[in-house]
């Protein structure tokens, strides 16, 4: 059961930080409150005073700027999911977000709950990474951006100060001749394994390979050295160096065994996966379209 809380409804970023440093750890920030208050209703979780972050103006606001898409943390799954902004730019985000759990949890739920939450048996953090993406946070009277990759630090864990707030994700346009795709696979209600991989492809060869592993170990992670196996080679030859990327993707990302199944059978599935997702960005980059999927 619900046990009783204060409500603080902040009407900006600074506010919302200053409430943060004036509570510490009795107090915790709230946007869909899908696993927060799920957390809560359990009793694993109790903080005298939750700090509703929807009450902000502009928070959950998607625009566009000459280098970035920039998505507020308030936006939910379903707003991404049928934004034009996502689909014209990052078509593969806008099918990934047309995945993430069911439409009621889509509906409430928010990009910024999801990367901050860093529950590991998620989608975004993933993808964000092959699309090289950016978060800014803000607390009062500063901000910061960094790498989505530097943002995630551990299961559950991510790299915000006590009275920091993640405000804005960006992610900058894809270069020429590039797509993105996104693989899930899983049995549960959450995730298994997800590999989404960018490509950069002209006629000459396969100029660019990025790569990120999720849901399998502690955090989301690219994998470089798979990258480098890749990059800058004839399709023939990148295709026969499928099987040994998938190999050590599903060795460098750290599979642990849980509910979802024993960690030999999720480095398993990240090469099946890989080899997919691969393909799928492969054949849209060669195919010039103007976005991912
Ligand atoms: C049944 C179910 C199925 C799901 N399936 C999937 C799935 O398939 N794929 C997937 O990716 N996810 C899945 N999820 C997770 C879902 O995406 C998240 O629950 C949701 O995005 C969290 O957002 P929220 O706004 O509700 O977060 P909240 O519960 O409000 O907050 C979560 C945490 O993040 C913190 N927080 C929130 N916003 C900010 C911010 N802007 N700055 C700093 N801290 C912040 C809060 O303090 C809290 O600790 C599932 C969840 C459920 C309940």
């Amino acid at each position: 059961m619900l046990q009783p809380f204060a409500l603080e409804e902040p009407t900006s970023v600074r506010e919302a930080s200053a409430l943060l440093a004036r509570y510490g750890e009795a107090a915790r920030l709230y946007a869909g409150g899908t696993e927060l208050l799920l957390a809560m209703k359990e009793g694993l979780l109790h903080y005298d005073r939750l700090i509703n972050i929807k009450t902000i103006a502009g928070l959950a606001d998607i625009t566009r700027d000459a280098d970035a898409l920039r998505i507020g943390a308030t936006a939910t799954h379903r707003t991404l999911e049928r934004s034009p902004e996502v689909h014209t730019h990052f078509t593969a985000f806008t099918r990934l977000e047309a995945h993430v759990a069911n439409v009621r949890v889509r509906g409430t739920g928010t990009i910024g709950g999801n990367l901050c939450f860093a529950e590991p048996h998620a989608d975004p953090g993933t993808l964000l990474q092959v699309y090289d993406a950016r978060v800014k946070l803000a607390r009062q009277g500063s901000t910061r951006t960094l790498a989505i990759e530097a943002f995630f630090v551990g299961a559950f864990e991510v790299a915000l100060a006590e009275d920091e707030l993640l405000t804005e994700i960006q992610i900058p346009y894809l270069p020429a001749h590039t797509a993105a795709a996104y693989r899930k696979f899983g049995l549960l209600e959450r995730p298994s394994v997800g590999v989404a991989v960018a490509v950069t492809a002209l006629p000459s060869g396969v100029q660019a390979v990025r790569i990120a592993v999720g849901c399998v170990g502690p955090t989301p992670r690219r994998i470089y050295e798979a990258e480098t196996m890749l990059s800058g080679k004839e399709i023939a030859a990148v295709r026969a160096g499928l099987p040994e990327a998938g190999e050590l993707a599903g060795r460098a990302a750290d599979a642990v065994s849980d509910l979802h199944g024993s960690a030999d059978y999720k480095a398993y599935l990240v090469g099946v996966l890989l080899r997919r997702a691969f393909e799928d960005a492969y054949q849209q980059a060669m195919a010039g379209e103007a976005t991912d999927g």
